[in-house]
């Protein structure tokens, strides 16, 4: 995305990663609020549209499968959005629509920067040595370049809960409903319909912050089917997939604090400079809107030290907003006992009821399908400085 906006205003881009080709894994993602207008923006809302996963919304059900609430993806409460696609889907997007005007480096990452007035002496991996005007970090959560720009002064606040994910065979229970399944010990299994003729599960539970410090990568898999075991609904079909599948991607859910995103002619963006953690389904908006922003304040800027100073006066408030987790957020859906899970369904089911739908639809502006993309974050205009 910034690559993509970068080389609209004129900049000379070079993109770094660090697999040997695109990543193209991860699960169903949405674009939403101001990231639908920036992808309108760039022409390709037809596009990530045709990408649609197919989810026609969300159940909430019980042990034996039976749906006790129902929200479909008209739904304003329901966790269906309108556009929905898979993460490997939205960066091929970008990528195609970007790569003509960027130079996309595979199989490298950075190794040492050093910067002095007139540019920054970037080292690779791969031995070489090259000089830029900026460099911008935006190699997500776990950023090895963030940490060569500003050490250990952001923090990861883990929130408590872990996730994992992975593809799986599409089975006969499978519809074009997202199914979300609360067991009891604070365990949520969640199956979702893609457009690529598989299912995408995920595995999630909380596990306190000592228990989470102590994990080695080799953990993960036996942990995944010690947690998952006695779980009931579908749990048995996925502790195979923990035994048998190769691509699970596991990790500790939490979100990215970082008291400045810039350091000279450093900078970052996207999860690497504040992840809000998938909890609040705003990651990969964060990260487009960021990234609009970032390369908008760049092109309208002499001085790269105004454009990062812009940057993050405009972008602070919101991510702080979208980063501040409703009370209770993540637990409360993450019931210990049977009963909690009971009340936990009831509530659900009442959400999803006509009664509370006639109330909601008062207070929502269900006719205006595209108001939350003003709500939300006000973008700002840079239309005149594309080349
Ligand atoms: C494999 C994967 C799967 C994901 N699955 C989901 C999901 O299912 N649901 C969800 O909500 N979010 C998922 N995410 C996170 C989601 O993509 C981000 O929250 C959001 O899109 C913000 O994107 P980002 O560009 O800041 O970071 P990311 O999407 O994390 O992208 C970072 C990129 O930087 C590359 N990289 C990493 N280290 C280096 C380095 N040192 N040098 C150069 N390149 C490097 C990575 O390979 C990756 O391509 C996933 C991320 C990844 C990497």
């Amino acid at each position: 995305m910034l690559a993509y906006w970068l080389g609209r205003y004129g900049f000379d881009v070079t993109v770094i990663e660090r697999s040997a080709s695109l990543r193209l894994g991860g699960q169903n993602i949405d674009v939403n609020g101001p990231a639908r207008k920036i992808i309108r923006m760039m022409g390709l809302e037809d596009e990530v549209r045709a990408a649609n996963t197919t989810e026609i919304g969300t159940q909430f059900v019980n042990a034996d499968n039976e749906a006790e609430a129902t929200f479909s993806k008209d739904d304003p409460n329901g966790l269906t959005q309108e556009l929905e696609i898979l993460r490997g889907d939205l960066v091929s997007i970008l990528y195609e629509a970007s790569r003509n005007t960027a130079d996309y480096r595979f199989s490298d990452y950075i190794t040492e920067l050093t910067q002095d007035d007139e540019g920054v002496d970037v080292t690779f991996n791969s031995g070489k040595t090259e000089r830029f005007d900026l460099v911008i970090a935006a190699d997500g959560i776990r950023s090895k370049t963030r940490k060569l720009m500003v050490g250990d002064e952001p923090v990861f606040n883990y929130l408590g809960m872990c996730t994992a994910y992975l593809t799986i065979p599409k089975g006969p229970t499978d519809t074009n409903w997202a199914r979300w399944y609360t067991a009891d010990d604070s365990r949520v299994i969640l199956l979702r319909p893609d457009n690529k003729g598989t299912t995408r599960a995920s595995f999630n539970f909380l596990l306190p912050q000592d228990a989470f410090d102590k994990l080695s990568p080799a953990d993960h898999k036996p942990l995944l089917k010690q947690r998952i075991n006695g779980a009931g609904w579908e749990a048995p079909r996925l502790a195979k997939e923990f035994d048998t599948n190769d691509d699970i991607y596991f990790d500790g859910v939490g979100q990215i604090k970082a008291p400045r995103w810039s350091v000279g002619r450093l900078a970052m963006v996207g999860d690497a400079a504040y992840c809000p953690a998938p909890v609040t389904g705003k990651g990969t908006t964060l990260a487009m809107v960021g990234a609009y922003v970032l390369a908008g304040e760049l092109a309208t800027h002499e001085r790269y030290q105004d454009a990062f100073t812009s940057y993050e006066k405009r972008l602070r408030p919101y991510v702080e907003s979208v980063q501040k987790l409703p009370p209770g957020v993540p637990w409360i859906v993450y019931p210990k006992s049977k009963i909690g899970v009971f009340v936990l369904n009831k509530a659900f089911a009442l959400a999803a009821s006509d009664a509370a739908k006639k109330i909601m639809s008062f207070f929502s502006k269900k006719d205006d399908k595209h108001a939350d993309e003003e709500a939300e974050f006000d973008l700002p205009d840079y239309a005149g400085q594309a080349v």
